[in-house]
């Protein structure tokens, strides 16, 4: 069977400099908010090329800490709106929530599946106060038209990087292309760790200050509190194996490109629908999605063939019971984006006979 995603190789592909990088910190004695982390802080916002990271316990409580940091600044206040993919990973929907602000489901492009800056025109009210852009698979959202929109408006962008750490917008890394960006080191994602970790990263210091601040109980000198924060911290033990692991990202993101090329070019069943493949340097295919009316169908057919795949995701949120409030809205390109979509195995770790195994079980489909 040709695994979806084996975290187990991965990992081991980083030995011994994972184990050794532990051990220093056990032996340290020191596990939490340390110079580790403070390195680790440093080299991604140096890889973001943004002016602070502060790292977070995961990547929901990064948006969420964003926003906090915006309220106490007086951007946006508790009840305010905003913008957010309909067809995003719920965990982005759940961490605006968890601000106290409202989030408003906007339709995405259906060639890119990220998010639709004409659509996303059409929902401003007065109350809207941000947007979040998901760089939803690995790839970037068009910046440009939702920037110039966002400008017009008086809105605040907040990029969600959980799937495209590494990948960039005309050269430049995503992360750095709005007003501060959330990051998650899930152990799935192109930069993860062995268990939980985000980070949020910003150009704004006042930003930057308040997310240190209101992920440590409100505390910015110890034992002096002055706001009711939450407890969200990358822990030393994190964020020296993310150290490792962001030695390589660039490598690995370029691995997975060639496996996407490699898929784009071999893929040729009418059946089957490819996203097209844009500026190729520009995407880290966080996933490979592919598009069918018989997703179940082939699925099963895929298993049997010895591919194991999955489906991000199957249930769009707000078909969710955790947002029934949302349930009567009607998103028809999001949900047929959930009715068809299929996640083929992406990792840097693929051979190319195992790729053309793949596209070859895909392709005698029918
Ligand atoms: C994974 C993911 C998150 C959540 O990250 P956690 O670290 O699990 O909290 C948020 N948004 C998107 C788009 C994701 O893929």
């Amino acid at each position: 069977m040709i695994p979806y995603y084996s975290l187990q190789k991965i990992t081991a592909s980083f030995e011994p400099h994972i184990t050794n990088a532990i051990h220093d910190v056990t032996a340290s004695g020191w596990y939490l908010q340390g110079k580790t982390n403070e390195q680790f802080e440093n080299e991604f916002a140096n890889y973001c090329q943004t002016a602070h990271c502060v790292g977070t316990g995961n990547g929901m409580d990064a948006i969420t800490l964003i926003l906090l940091a915006w309220q106490q600044q007086g951007r946006m206040m508790p009840g305010d709106e905003v913008i957010v993919p309909a067809n995003t990973c719920i965990a982005t929907i759940i961490g605006v929530l968890r601000a106290g602000m409202k989030p408003i489901l906007c339709e995405p492009e259906a060639f890119s599946c990220n998010l639709n800056p004409h659509k996303m025109e059409k929902l401003i009210t007065p109350q809207t106060k941000a947007v979040v852009v998901v760089h939803l698979y690995g790839r970037s959202a068009d910046m440009d038209p939702i920037l110039s929109v966002a400008r017009q408006h008086g809105l605040w962008v907040l990029e969600d990087c959980a799937q495209a750490h590494g990948a960039l917008y005309n050269g430049k890394r995503v992360g750095n292309l709005g007003d501060a960006a959330a990051f998650s080191f899930y152990p799935s994602k192109n930069l993860g760790a062995l268990g939980d970790g985000g980070a949020a990263t910003t150009n704004d210091s006042d930003t930057a200050t308040l997310v240190r601040a209101l992920g440590n109980y409100g505390s910015a000198a110890k034992y002096v509190h002055h706001y009711k924060g939450i407890n969200s911290r990358l822990d030393e033990l994190q964020a020296a194996i993310l150290s490792v692991k962001l030695k390589r990202l660039d490598e690995d993101n370029e691995k997975r490109r060639q496996v996407a090329q490699r898929y784009h070019q071999g893929i040729t069943n009418p059946l089957v629908r490819l996203l097209p493949m844009g500026e190729p340097q520009e995407n880290v295919y966080h996933i490979f999605p592919v598009f069918c009316s018989e997703r179940e169908r082939l699925q099963q057919y895929l298993t049997e063939a010895g591919v194991q795949t999955l489906i991000h995701y199957p249930i769009p949120p707000h078909k969710q019971e955790a947002l029934s409030e949302y349930a009567d809205l009607s998103l028809p390109i999001t949900e047929q984006i959930h009715r068809d979509e299929l996640s083929l195995p992406m990792s840097p770790l693929l051979t190319e006979e195992e790729v053309d195994h793949i596209i070859a079980a895909v392709n005698r489909f029918a």
